[in-house]
């Protein structure tokens, strides 16, 4: 069995961006990727230097023929297991059954957003329900936006939202508000609307209003919802890595985790990553993993010179 360096699984911004790390230090490479990026949903990418505006799945492309260039071998399938074998040796076990040696692992398998049970909502994601102001809020600036309550820090959102809009509407369950939010809220013209949302209403494939369960609708053109993130972390739980209290995988500044010989990058370290800081974190991780390589490497040169060989 041909043994890699390291093999990567998620190809996203942040796999990806250690590969093309890796195999430019002339490291064997592999880029397992099952194909579902965050991002995916959404027609274009904004706030990465130089890449503004570009459809996902083209900087996707482009960083793809790059990785392969320098050698690293990219693989469309899903890792369904990753084994410790001995000291510093793992194993990835395939959907399709094959099995791949490896010295070091980078796992980059990213987040899932879990949306609120809305009627209408999950249709409109990425579209006009969107997820992160930084990423979407200029495209929909000045419009009549909306911010769904009801998460945590859903009022410090709002007042995040306001900086795109003049018009934002707060919707909150009833009575979930402090006195310190309503004036905070008020101060800064943002509406608020309280009771449970019954769904969200559609006109020409476009957002048109939020409908109260009291049959009123609320005329808005986007909404911003925080999801509820969920780390696909259940290969590192396999591997024995540490999670913290809020279920996200222990790692140090470079994406080292609890486990020797795994690192992580990107939204499967941290919910907050936008696919700049992804790429940054892969980028990290990588010089990190080769360094740790070149320390074994340096390990195993000098027995075999005391060997004689
Ligand atoms: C709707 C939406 C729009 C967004 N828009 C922007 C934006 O405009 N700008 C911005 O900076 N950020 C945006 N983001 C955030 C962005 O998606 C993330 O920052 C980015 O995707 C994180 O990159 P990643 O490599 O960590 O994870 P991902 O891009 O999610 O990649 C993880 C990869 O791992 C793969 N994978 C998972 N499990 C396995 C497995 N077992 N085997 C093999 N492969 C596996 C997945 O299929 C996926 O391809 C948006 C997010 C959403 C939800």
């Amino acid at each position: 069995m041909n043994e890699f360096d390291v093999v990567i699984v998620g190809g996203g911004a942040a796999g990806l961006s250690a590969a093309l790390v890796l195999s430019r230090a002339r490291r064997r490479v592999l880029v397992v990727d099952s194909g579902s990026q965050r991002n995916s949903p959404a027609a274009h990418m904004h706030g990465y230097l130089s890449r503004d505006g570009l459809p996902p799945a083209k900087l996707l492309a482009i960083a793809r023929q790059e990785v392969t260039g320098y050698g690293a071998d990219v693989l469309d399938g899903e890792v369904t297991d990753l084994v410790a074998c001995g000291k510093s040796r793992f194993q990835a076990l395939l959907s399709d059954g094959r099995r791949i040696a490896t010295r070091r692992l980078l796992v980059a398998t990213g987040l899932r957003d879990e949306l609120p049970d809305i009627p209408g909502l999950a249709n409109r994601w990425a579209r006009d329900v969107l997820h992160c102001p930084y990423c979407h809020g200029y495209e929909v600036r000045d419009r009549q936006l909306g911010v769904l309550g009801g998460a945590l820090d859903a009022v410090r959102y709002a007042q995040i939202v306001r900086q795109w809009a003049k018009d934002v509407v707060l919707f909150v369950p009833a009575k979930s508000l402090t006195n310190v939010h309503r004036s905070e809220l008020v101060a800064r013209s943002i509406g608020v609307i309280e009771g449970d949302v019954r769904r969200i209403v559609v006109e020409d494939d476009h957002l048109s209003g939020v409908e109260m369960d009291d049959g009123t609708v609320i005329p808005r053109d986007a909404l911003f919802v925080p999801p509820k993130f969920i780390a696909n972390n259940s290969l590192l739980v396999g591997l024995g890595c540490e999670l913290d209290q809020e279920g996200w995988a222990v790692r140090d500044s470079n994406g080292r985790t609890t486990v020797p010989g795994v690192w992580i990058a990107g939204n499967v370290a941290n919910p907050r990553a936008q696919v700049i800081t992804a790429a940054g974190e892969g980028s990290a991780a990588a010089m990190a993993i080769n360094a740790d390589l070149v320390e074994e490497d340096i390990r195993k040169a000098v027995r075999d010179f005391n060997r004689g060989f």
